[in-house]
């Protein structure tokens, strides 16, 4: 176990100002609160907080952060308070401490349901300072290594656990180190079988091409040397968990791998990254399709590096990574490489987070997306959606950089841009050319956006967008709308109601009656009624119980009297659907049924169906038509067709119904015989005139025999 000043003397190392007396107070204080408390593995408990505060030393933490690894699990395990943290170490770390508390008991949970569930309280207490998120992965990251004391049975779900959320999580954060242990550390035990057969054919592979990565080194400092470039060359193996990938990924054998050694030129400034890239090139072959500058364009993790692959020294395939010493350092400690130390004392701990970070800036937008998520198991297939995936980097026209997953649309751009943008979404342009939405962008793709401020989003985008956050807010968008047209019909009918007996609604009205029915708002009060989840004579008796006593009132004349609900067709500003069994058409009269939580049905008044609801005459809504000449709006009706049985017949009939502009929507045989077919269509037609119009066409062709309306 790490003695006292040992650790001590690790964090003078590297932060010469750093509060020694805080560290020893928070040893001790750790140190007796566990007291003789043992781990698994029979070691102290106090061993384990101590392993968490080294690890967080390795990665240069401040002093604040490696006290808190220190006291992590006190308020859990022992008698600690966080009043008496607060009081010995002040509300700093008191608030750290609680956090870790928090979503300590996170761990090891079975459903899926839970853990989207732990996730999202993960994220909410990391909300406040980034640091709770450091010290619980150093937390996982010891509780990995010592995973072997665990009962077996357990040991396969905290290892998923840990490949699919901390890992990339921890790869996110741009803590390449910390993700490479963790996913070996899990890959041991999620594929034991797997990663002893890869670390094998490692050995073999060593002891047969004795120092080849030695060679390889020498050649290519040599060459560069020659140059007069002065570069750090370091190679090795690709860990087995990263070949694993990419043998599942290609379906391919270990003998099939062609790449399995990666180098790294670390030079000083980034220039001399390019002339590396210069040389290596024109020395060896490249292989195509291989090269990325994360330099110029650097990923979302803060990620900046050449990569390229060559047929290199000694013909092998060799895969090079080209940085400065500063981009490597980012590589290795992602968000915790940024500083942390306080310049002047007790710091506001938020403030000293730092703002320019790439990863930190995603952490905050994916927190934020929490607040508009509809439900957090959806959340959290997106979030590791977005932490699994390759990005693909696309630009506005003004040249701003939006990065998204892979297989992103431009429905996903434009709430990339912003809500607002992806909102009034109609259509886009990718490199100029106008595109369907639909269209997986591809890298280096310029996107514009083709806006309309009338739009609002379409419900199928959510099987275009794949981001959480433009799925959260299509969902959102879909639901407001929806609301928004349950709001207008009970205004509508609240408004009729009244009028039979002579009244008019106000909003004051409204309002006194969604308090006395105690409804949240005004606006949830109609939306309510409209829905039919509350009844219109309930409202009436709110806002005048004598009213409701009077019975449904008396048709009053002219001004003022019934108003029935205007429809203006399927798609206009009520929820409205037609009748499924007959449909109705612009012409003839018709009247709506209210249907729970469906909105209204409407159904022609001669509809049979009506017959079996007029018990329930209450949900009857007076409605007329007023649906916009203009306005190119089909309606359904049922016709149904009798022909001859001849080739051709079916031709005939559709060729008659588009000249005339009425479209078959589907066509279903009812009956044949010998000489006859009876066919059921779905047409849709403008109105009553041209559906009559089509009958009188299909009735005159010599291949019909009767062409009629059917209602049921
Ligand atoms: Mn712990």
């Amino acid at each position: 176990m790490m003695r006292q000043y040992e650790l001590v003397e690790r964090v003078a190392r590297y932060n010469p100002k750093a509060d020694e007396a805080l560290l020893n107070k928070a040893y001790v204080y750790a140190m007796q609160k566990h007291g003789d408390q043992k781990r698994a593995s029979g070691d102290p408990y106090f061993s384990h907080p101590l392993e968490v505060a080294a690890i967080l030393t390795e990665l240069k933490l401040d002093d604040a952060t490696v006290a808190v690894a220190l006291l992590h699990d006190t308020i859990e395990d022992t008698d600690a308070t966080r009043a008496e943290i607060d009081q010995l170490f002040g509300p700093e770390i008191g608030k750290l401490v609680e956090g870790l508390t928090k979503i300590r008991r996170l761990d090891l949970v079975s459903t899926k349901a839970k853990q989207a569930e732990n996730f999202r309280k993960l994220l909410l207490a990391v909300a406040d300072d980034v640091r709770v998120l450091l010290v619980k992965l150093a937390d996982r990251l010891h509780n990995m290594r010592t995973i072997r004391y665990v009962p077996p049975d357990k040991r396969q779900a905290i290892a998923a656990e840990t490949m699919e959320i901390y890992a990339p999580l921890a790869g996110r954060m741009g803590m390449q180190g910390m993700r490479e242990e963790l996913e070996a550390l899990a890959f041991d035990i999620l594929e034991p079988n797997a990663a002893a057969m890869i670390k094998e054919r490692l050995e073999d592979l060593r002891a047969r091409n004795r120092d080849l990565i030695g060679q390889i080194e020498t050649d290519l400092a040599a060459r560069l040397d020659s140059h007069g470039i002065k570069a750090d060359v370091t190679g090795r193996e690709k860990r087995p968990y990263a070949i694993f990938q990419k043998m599942q990924r290609k379906s391919i054998s270990f003998e099939q791998l062609s790449d399995i050694y990666g180098f790294r030129v670390i030079v000083e400034d980034v220039a001399t990254c390019y002339r590396v890239l210069g040389v290596i090139h024109s020395t060896w072959a490249m292989v195509p399709g291989r090269f990325k500058d994360y330099i110029s364009t650097p990923k979302q993790n803060d990620y900046r590096s050449i990569h390229t692959t060559v047929v290199g020294p000694r013909r092998q395939r060799v895969e090079l990574q080209i940085r400065t010493a500063e981009m490597h350092r980012t590589a290795e400690y992602g968000i915790a490489a940024h500083a942390f130390y306080k310049e002047t004392g007790r710091g506001n701990g938020a403030a000293r987070q730092n703002g320019d970070s790439r990863a930190y800036e995603w952490l905050r937008r994916t927190i934020d997306l929490l607040s508009i998520a509809d439900n957090p198991e959806e959340f959290l297939e997106h979030t590791k959606l977005e932490l699994f995936h390759d990005q693909v980097f696309c630009f506005t026209p003004k040249g701003r950089l939006i990065a998204l997953p892979r297989g992103a649309t431009p429905i996903d751009f434009a709430y990339g841009v912003h809500t607002d943008v992806g909102n009034t979404c109609v259509g886009c342009k990718i490199n100029g050319h106008i595109k369907p939405i639909a269209t997986q962008l591809e890298n280096g793709d310029e996107v514009e956006i083709i806006r309309s401020e009338s739009q609002t989003p379409a419900p199928a985008w959510l099987t275009i967008a794949v981001t959480g956050k433009a799925r959260a807010a299509i969902r959102r968008a879909t639901r407001d709308a929806e609301r928004r047209q349950y709001a207008k019909l009970g205004h509508h009918m609240l408004d009729d109601a009244l009028a039979r007996h002579g009244k008019l609604l106000s909003s004051g009205t409204v309002r006194t009656a969604a308090a006395a029915l105690g409804q949240p708002s005004p606006d949830d009060l109609l939306a309510a009624v409209g829905r039919g989840t509350v009844d219109v004579k309930a409202v009436i008796g709110a806002i005048d119980p004598a009213l409701a006593a009077a019975g449904n009132g008396a048709a009053a004349p002219g001004e003022g009297g019934p108003k029935p609900v205007p429809i203006r067709g399927a798609f206009g500003d009520l929820p409205v659907r037609f009748a499924p069994e007959c449909g109705a058409v612009p012409g003839e009269r018709i009247v709506g049924v209210l249907t729970p939580g469906k909105g209204v049905t409407i159904y022609p008044l001669e509809a049979p169906a009506l017959a079996a609801l007029s018990g329930d005459r209450d949900r009857f809504i007076e409605v007329r038509w007023e649906v916009d000449r203009q306005s190119d709006e089909l309606f359904p009706v049922q016709i149904a067709v009798s022909a001859v049985n001849e080739p051709g017949s079916l031709g005939r009939i559709a060729t008659i119904a588009g000249d005339i502009g009425a479209n078959i929507d589907t066509v279903r045989m009812t009956r044949r015989d010998k000489d006859f077919t009876e066919m059921r269509f779905t047409l849709e037609v403008r109105d009553l005139r041209h559906l009559k119009e089509v009958l009188a066409r299909l009735s005159e062709c010599p291949v019909v025999s009767s062409a009629r309306r059917v209602l049921n």
